[in-house]
């Protein structure tokens, strides 16, 4: 591998990518695998019937490029968002990573910035990196929090082309208030920024925590970013989208690569809209398992944070390698998100979760 990087360092790659690692959670075939937030329930058996049945019709086209406007599926998204929504609001694209990516391409690029809250989704800064974007490490609270009156602050001296909001945040778990989210829009009008709202995680939020959605109407900078990855647990599917005023997805169709989205993406895609109920059946369980896991933890006396999302972030820790290790020995991964004294865990089923607790107590009781 050394000897790789080596040869790596010989090739002429743009300056502002080199030494950089590409992102990595380890993928390490376990029977319990916690560590990417995925949703571990398997699709619903109707869902899966439906997605066969229309891929099947799909691939009888594909000799032919697929719908460059994929007008259905914005059309079945936006009635899934609500809000008052329509397809011309949404865009989509293969996995939130690939809608970030394309904002980041519309309105980052050299000599511009964008802004984030770390500890926060990692992709970003190397998103920043492969638009050649500057990114700008704004500061939380101790514990983590952003307040509203210090995000517009730091926004407000920054100046930022864009910022970027995870709500529910990754690695914290926590969902900001919309008071931050009109904080920084106000605060960015200066610097005319575009601001993302990183909604990945939104189906988990505890009840009556409002989305950015209803903040869309009059602010035509704002922009909110869901996946079909987790609560639809779709994650294989690669299928991202956007809701934002009109113009924003005029300007992402001046990036997008033509045809991005196959058909078989689409028809995946559409076939499980068809069945929102049964694919969303699981949230309500998933929440249940990620409020005994944050109870559990504060009863072996660590420190979880509230979780707004299908994962815990824990502190608490004296050595939280130990305990990963320990844990992937009993065949469970767990994610390191390189925190010291903290790890966190994506909820599973009924039965992962327990696996989950009860390893990581002996593991406790054995001390470091
Ligand atoms: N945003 C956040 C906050 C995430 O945690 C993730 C996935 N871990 C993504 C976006 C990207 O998800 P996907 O590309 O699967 O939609």
């Amino acid at each position: 591998m050394n000897e790789r990087l080596n040869r790596l360092a010989n090739l002429p790659l743009r300056e502002n990518l080199q030494g950089l690692k590409p992102y990595g959670a380890p993928q390490i075939d376990v029977p319990i695998q916690l560590n990417v937030n995925e949703n571990t329930h398997p699709l619903p058996a109707e869902v899966h019937r439906a997605i066969v049945e229309e891929v099947s019709a799909a691939a009888v086209g594909l000799n032919r490029y697929p719908d460059r406007e994929f007008t259905e599926l914005r059309e079945r998204l936006a009635a899934y968002l609500g809000h008052g929504l329509e397809a011309d609001n949404v865009w989509a694209a293969n996995g939130s990573n690939e809608v970030l990516q394309q904002i980041l391409q519309a309105f980052g690029g050299p000599g511009r910035t964008v802004m984030g809250f770390p500890p926060t989704y990692s992709m970003y800064p190397l998103l920043a990196s492969g638009t050649d974007t500057t990114y700008v490490a704004g500061v939380r609270t101790e514990c983590y929090g952003l307040s509203a009156a210090d995000a517009a602050v730091q926004v407000r001296e920054t100046a930022p082309n864009i910022v970027m909001l995870c709500s529910p945040n990754n690695p914290t778990g926590t969902a900001l208030g919309l008071d931050v989210v009109e904080a920084v829009y106000e605060a960015g009008e200066a610097s005319h920024a575009i601001v993302i709202v990183d909604e990945a995680y939104a189906e988990f939020a505890h009840t009556g925590t409002a989305s950015a959605l209803s903040l869309l109407p009059g602010r035509e900078r704002l922009i909110v970013s869901r996946t079909m990855s987790k609560a639809f647990a779709l994650a294989g599917a690669r299928l991202g989208y956007l809701a934002a005023a009109p113009e924003v997805t005029d300007a992402i169709r001046l990036v997008r690569l033509p045809y991005h989205l196959s058909a078989i993406t689409q028809a995946t895609a559409n076939a499980a809209l068809k069945h929102v109920d049964a694919l969303l059946a699981n949230v309500e369980a998933i929440k249940v398992q990620r409020d005994r896991i944050v109870n559990e933890l504060t009863r072996m006396g660590l420190e979880p944070a509230s979780s707004d999302s299908n994962f815990v972030f824990f502190g608490g820790l004296a050595n939280p390698k130990a305990i990963w290790e320990g844990l992937l020995e009993a065949g469970v991964i767990i994610r390191d998100v390189g925190i010291p004294g903290h790890l966190r865990v994506t909820a599973g089923t009924e039965a992962e979760t327990t696996a989950f607790l009860v390893r990581l107590e002996e593991l406790l009781h054995q001390g470091p």
